[in-house]
């Protein structure tokens, strides 16, 4: 039984979008209008904590006061000009990225996940030869919705009726480094994985399984890429996820968090397979722009200076004391998994109506693979947000009643 969903938006709104906007996503009825920090408010007035700022863009809440400035001074001096010129702020981001992931990283800036992972996939055919053209992804991955990351993403739920897909892609269960090594022959090119599966359900990479993956890669010469476009940018509290694994990756995608809100993207790679996306081989219009780099250069700027990192980790600490012993206490509570603030708790029954009861106290929350509660919390979140939010969500799973 579905509960009806209590509305808090003006009718008129609700009216344009009836009339005018695709139905493609099952939004709730609630219109959101102004952020800060960790807290949002709809047009009604209501309030909300937000423990799923953005779908994970906004690891620094919301409006970060340092990239809102970047962004306003940058939009009246320069918004637009195309990758036919250089521009300063795009080549000091490359280097601030770099520097951040593994010696001699160079970045091709896009706009979004999906687009970093086709650039992904065009390196991986690109730098090997032209008989290896097949890509191996993982079961429970999600790379995104264009036609080459949606057939990458392994989960027959979001084909349904798109076919026929991008030909040359293999799936391996995440994990079974066997049936990786069983799939590969003389036209594999690479692999595609996330270190920590987000939509997923917030699964890490099992011990060994990534530095299995980079030995494959190394004997048989192919490309290990690594989506971290949800787990990179600070969230796990190392910069990249995969410096939690000590496995360096040839290539890297980055979105999401990746400017503090703003939409861009990016995928690095070690210089050696730079070359390989020769010019005229692959593009991206708005790529790299001015106000993406700078909103990109202060989110660097702010979780440094404010030393976000190491927060990253009290605040999976926090987490892991309020909500691990659920799993021993709720009958309905199965299993408590974080990296930094990246954290699922798998239920034994469906999420959604845990998700409705947050929302209608006060607390926003996000529900993926039907059962698990994933939360992706800003780093700049309080000791005392962090427990108001564990109190919300405690006593919704408390009095859930199953249906
Ligand atoms: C969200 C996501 C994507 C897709 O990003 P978009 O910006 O929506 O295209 C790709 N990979 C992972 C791991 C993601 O979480």
């Amino acid at each position: 039984m579905t509960t009806a969903v209590q509305s808090s938006m003006s009718p008129a709104t609700a009216a344009l979008f009836a009339d005018y906007v695709v139905p493609n996503y099952t939004r709730y009825p609630v219109s959101l209008e102004r952020g800060e920090g960790s807290w949002v408010w709809d047009d009604q007035g209501q309030k909300y904590l937000d423990f799923f700022p953005g779908w994970g863009c906004n690891l620094l809440g919301h409006c970060p006061p340092r990239v809102v400035e970047a962004v306003q001074k940058q939009v009246a001096t320069l918004i637009h000009v195309p990758n036919t010129w250089h521009t300063e702020v795009q080549g000091r981001w490359a280097k601030l990225l770099s520097e951040r992931a593994f010696p001699g990283a160079k970045a091709f800036f896009c706009n979004s996940g999906a687009e970093a992972n086709e650039a992904a996939i065009k390196l991986i055919r690109l730098h090997t030869p032209e008989s290896r053209y097949k890509i191996i992804t993982f079961t429970g991955g999600f790379h995104g919705r264009t036609m080459g990351a949606v057939t990458a993403t392994a989960q027959p739920k979001y084909h349904e009726g798109i076919g026929p897909l991008v030909a040359g892609f293999e799936y391996a269960p995440f994990g079974d480094l066997a049936a990786v090594e069983a799939l590969i022959d003389d036209h594999t090119a690479g692999f595609l994985v996330e270190p920590i599966q987000g939509e997923g359900g917030v699964r890490l990479a099992p011990e060994g399984f990534l530095q299995g993956l980079r030995d494959l890669a190394d004997r048989h010469g192919l490309v290990l890429a690594f989506d971290e476009v949800q787990a990179g940018c600070g969230r796990t509290g190392h910069w990249f996820a995969f410096q939690h694994f000590g496995v360096t990756p040839d290539v890297m995608t980055l979105a999401k968090s990746l400017c503090g809100g703003v939409a861009g993207g990016a995928m690095l790679v070690k210089s050696e397979l730079a070359p390989s996306l020769r010019p005229g081989m692959h593009a991206a219009t708005f790529g790299g722009n001015p106000l993406a780099a700078a909103a990109g250069i202060a989110t660097i700027e702010t979780i440094e200076e404010v030393g976000l990192l190491q927060r990253a980790g009290e605040l999976e600490t926090l987490f892991r004391e309020r909500l691990e012993p659920q799993v021993e206490e709720l009958p309905i509570a199965a299993e408590f998994r974080a990296c930094g603030v990246m954290i699922g708790l798998e239920l034994l029954t469906p999420g959604a109506p845990i998700v409705q009861a947050c929302m209608e106290r006060g607390l926003l929350i996000n529900c993926t693979q039907n059962t698990v509660i994933r939360l992706l919390p800003p780093l700049t979140l309080t000791d005392e947000e962090l427990h108001a939010g564990c109190d919300i969500l405690i006593d919704a799973l408390r009095n859930h009643t199953p249906s």
